[in-house]
């Protein structure tokens, strides 16, 4: 596709119908596809010939979406997953094995927190957790000979860490291994990791995405940049995958390869493909991803600065404020804006938090995050909630924080109701 403004590719990339054909991207609902010879289908089989055969590996709807998350983050490839779990999950394991080490900021999603450092550990998998604001000293001696990957969100879910991206990076790429990163929070209308290095990009397509808190869902999109062959560190990319007729990834799909061998062996193993149907509804969000996210930042900023002047509440952070340590940083990743998500403490602590949030008539207390509409959440109470208080102190959860999801309703509505409830 031509070079178009981002917000024309929001809506343009990823299908491009024919003379006569749907002009809004069909749902191809159906598992499998007819063939009329043996031979047409075993050369897809063979990955010799493009095309689909059963939609836990490839399906039109899915393939089209992916497409187009690809070009927004100015990717090669991308494939879709059915939650922003997989996602991260499959990112990682696509790459490493049972034994291998992973270098992770400890600024992430509580989710992943405990993907990482509890079920992967089960499986075998090794984490250690560095602070987002490690020096390079700091992370250089985070690696072990047997790492991996690292693995860090551009800004934190919830603590809203802005990460100096490039650092992780060079820290990385001196390693021999690639920086992936989740960019479900600024998404790319806000950051492009790719631009700074960062080699893989995962999102929680159930956030700005969807926007509209219909479908949970995921995607890992791949720059095509790092050059697996460089060392011997990822033989599952390099040498001979002999439960797929011997194909040596690098070898036939070249910067294709990360993403051909996530579709091919991981959905083919372990399934966590996306509904056609739910990526319909995601391709809907993507249409509006450019409009929506402008105009959380501009409302989360005029909150976040009437959060900041009200006596009631205690501490503010939102990175695209002056007074946030992240400032020169989200100026640097994020000069348009962060995200719609704020974070804050009412004067009282905990309970003068859950008064607060009881109290709120618009905004909706929800577990989830940056929808359309305004909603808050107490972490500590709920998503982090398995978490020690080390843990917690460590992803940058006080037990006072509320996280704030502004929404796209206009503004001084959404600021009224935060005073009644601040109020009261
Ligand atoms: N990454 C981030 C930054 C998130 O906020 C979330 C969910 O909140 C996830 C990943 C997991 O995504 P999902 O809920 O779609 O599985």
């Amino acid at each position: 596709m031509k070079e178009y403004h981002f917000n024309t590719t929001c809506l343009h990339a990823g299908y491009s119908p024919k003379n006569g054909e749907p002009r809004v991207l069909p749902i191809t609902q159906s598992t499998t596809y007819k063939y009329e010879s043996i031979d047409a289908m075993g050369k897809l089989f063979d990955l010799e010939a493009d095309g689909y055969f059963y939609t836990r590996l490839q399906n039109p709807t899915n393939d089209a979406v992916a497409a187009k998350i690809a070009a927004l983050e100015g990717g090669v490839a991308a494939v879709l997953t059915s939650s922003g779990q997989a996602a991260s999950f499959y990112s990682v394991f696509n790459i490493c094995s049972a034994g291998d080490h992973i270098v992770c900021s400890a600024a992430i999603y509580g989710g992943t927190f405990n993907l990482f450092s509890v079920t992967m550990k089960k499986l075998g998998f090794d984490f250690t957790f560095v602070s987002p604001d490690a020096t390079q000293e700091e992370l250089n001696a985070a690696f072990k000979d047997n790492t991996k990957a690292v693995f860090a969100e551009t800004l934190s879910n919830p603590s809203l860490c802005v990460l100096d991206i490039e650092k992780f990076a060079q820290a990385a790429h001196a390693h021999g291994v690639p920086l992936i990163i989740d960019n479900t929070f600024p998404t790319p209308v806000n950051c492009k990791p790719f631009d700074f290095g960062a080699d893989i990009v995962t999102h929680s397509t159930t956030k700005y995405m969807d926007g509209h808190a219909t479908s949970v869902g995921g995607v890992i999109v791949d720059s095509g940049n790092f050059d697996w062959t460089k060392s011997d560190k990822y033989p599952g990319l390099t040498e001979p995958d002999d439960s797929y007729h011997g194909i040596t990834y690098t070898e036939r799909f070249g910067k294709g390869a990360y993403i051909t061998k996530a579709v091919a062996q991981l959905m083919r193993d372990l399934g966590s493909i996306p509904s056609p149907q739910n990526s319909f509804y995601l391709n809907l969000g993507l249409e509006t991803l450019f409009l929506r996210v402008e105009r959380h930042c501009q409302n989360a900023l005029k909150v976040a600065k009437f959060l900041e002047s009200h006596p009631k509440v205690s501490w503010v952070n939102y990175p695209s404020l002056e007074s946030s340590k992240y400032y020169a940083l989200a100026q640097k990743y994020l000069p348009n804006g962060t995200s719609g998500v704020i974070s804050f403490g009412v004067k009282g602590e905990r309970n003068a938090a859950i008064r607060f949030m009881d109290n709120l008539k618009l905004a909706s207390i929800c577990t989830h995050v940056a929808d359309c509409r305004t909603c808050c959440l107490h972490p500590a109470s709920t998503t982090h909630r398995q978490l020690t208080m080390q843990q917690l102190e460590e992803c940058g959860v006080g037990e006072d924080l509320i996280r704030l999801s502004v929404g796209i309703e206009y503004v001084d509505d959404i600021i009224a109701d935060l005073k009644q409830a601040l109020e009261r």
